[in-house]
């Protein structure tokens, strides 16, 4: 295929990497927006509501996914992993490969006869595997794009869909697409990884269908939730006696992440809020270590959530065992109150799992060092100067790229590296692209 030319990549289409490529996009640089999963929008699109103002989350997403996709100056691709960026005289040279959907998007009607007719279910990625999806399958409802995507590897070649889709859009003989593209800057956008909760394992995540993480719970809550009501997995029961084990996989140096999550404390009170809107006589228990409420209206946020009767104890939880009816018993030690090892019992336990780093895109760079700190975060240069200079020049960073942070801080520094990659094209190598 032809070289391409863009201003700007940008990696990861989540709300920070959609941030930036729509402002640089506005200013009239040339975007090319790469994101690895079939569809964009990142965590965000997972949530439910937002705290502290409990807004819908896809009603703020939703705008953005359709900006990106509609706007002139972004060309996106997505099912695409960035797999070599070299130096070049204009700046960077990415090599990109975009992987097959096996599904031809353009002929797409997103009807899902596809969907119905393939015998194949496997766990579905969107619900963290609450529910199943078909081997063949489009997603979620707000998908962007909206077209289904054949998983080759849990395909069984029976051929059902190819004969149902009506718009003859199966198209087994697609092969990966190679795209070389050069670039003036870099913007990484590349987000987080949830802790596996099943690495803190006296938990018993994994084993015991009621303790679930706190994405699992996301879903639960939310109105596209995979149950039709608020239920616990095991049994289908509407639990009555919730408990959110806070900073699980962080603040831990037992799992090697010693820092804080930063959204835990607050996506666990959201949770309790939007459970007791659902089951307003359920209990709910929040053991925590300390409650970091430090944003604007977070303080409110905390205290309405003890107004409306969410329990907080100050514990550390060291073992969860399950009883034959599947409910959980928790032992915690109780760092406040009279101290000592204390037990109680919930019947659906949510641990409030910690963000990660999601770095492997280092390793694309070639002759170029991007540097990680000492927890895996790519490294911010200079902290007193910037948050969203990396130690590459020209490449920028935005959202959790270099560290756990909401949306609203996502957004604020995907502005900042618009502009900072915008004034760099500019200074270094004059004006956009003619239009
Ligand atoms: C359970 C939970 C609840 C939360 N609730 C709230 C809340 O109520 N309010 C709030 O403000 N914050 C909340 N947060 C935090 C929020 O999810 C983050 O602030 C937000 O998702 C950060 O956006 P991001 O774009 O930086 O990263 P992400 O959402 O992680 O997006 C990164 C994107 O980059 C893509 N990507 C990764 N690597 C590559 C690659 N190599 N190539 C191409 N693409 C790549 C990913 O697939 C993804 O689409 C919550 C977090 C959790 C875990």
């Amino acid at each position: 295929m032809p070289e391409e030319e863009y201003d700007a990549l940008v990696i990861g289409a989540g709300v920070a990497g959609m941030e930036a490529a729509i402002d640089l996009g506005d200013m009239g640089f040339k975007v090319m927006l790469v994101e690895k999963e079939p569809t964009i929008g990142g965590k965000m699109l997972l949530l439910s509501k937002v705290f502290p103002t409990l807004d819908c989350a896809s009603c703020i997403s939703g705008t953005k996914t359709s900006t990106v996709s509609h706007h002139q100056n972004i060309r996106l691709l997505t099912y695409s992993n960035v797999d070599e960026i070299e130096k070049s005289k204009s700046g960077f040279r990415a090599r990109i490969i975009e992987k097959p959907r096996y599904v031809d998007a353009s002929l797409c009607t997103s009807c899902g006869d596809c969907e119905d007719a393939c015998p194949i279910i496997v766990p579905n990625e969107f619900d963290f595997g609450l529910r199943g999806r078909k081997a063949i399958y489009i997603p979620f409802d707000t998908a962007v794009p909206k077209s289904a995507v054949l998983d080759l590897d849990n395909c069984i070649y029976c051929m059902q869909c190819e004969r149902t889709c009506p718009a003859d859009a199966i198209d087994f003989l697609q092969v990966p697409k190679v795209h070389t593209v050069n670039v003036k800057a870099i913007i990484l956008a590349v987000g987080f990884k949830l802790f596996q909760a099943e690495k803190k394992k006296d938990y018993r995540y994994g084993e015991y269908r009621n303790v679930v993480n706190s994405m699992q719970m996301e879903r639960i809550v939310s109105p596209t939730r995979p149950y039709n009501a608020v239920v616990r997995p095991s049994d289908g029961k509407e639990p009555q006696n919730i408990g959110y084990v806070l900073c699980t996989g962080s603040r831990d140096k037992t799992v090697g992440n010693p820092r804080c999550s930063q959204v835990c404390c607050m996506y666990s009170m959201k949770q309790a809020q939007l459970i007791m809107g659902s089951l307003p006589a359920a209990d709910i228990t929040l053991y925590y270590m300390d409650i970091r409420a430090y944003g604007k209206g977070f303080e409110e946020f905390y205290r309405q959530s003890r107004d409306m009767g969410v329990k907080f104890v100050r514990g550390k939880v060291a073992k969860v065992e399950q009883k034959v009816n599947t409910d959980l018993t928790v032992y915690y030690e109780d760092t406040e109150g009279s101290g000592g090892m204390k037990k109680a019992d919930h019947d659906l336990l949510v641990l409030s799992v910690g963000l990660l780093p999601n770095t492997d895109i280092v390793k694309a760079f070639n002759g170029i060092k991007v540097e990680l700190d000492e927890v895996g975060w790519i490294k911010v240069r200079d902290e007193g100067k910037s948050s969203v200079l990396t130690s590459a020049d020209g490449v920028f960073a935005a959202g959790c790229t270099t560290g756990p942070k909401d949306i609203p801080d996502s957004v604020l520094e995907a502005g900042a590296a618009a502009s900072q990659c915008a004034a760099y094209i500019i200074k270094k190598m004059g004006s956009p692209i003619e239009q």
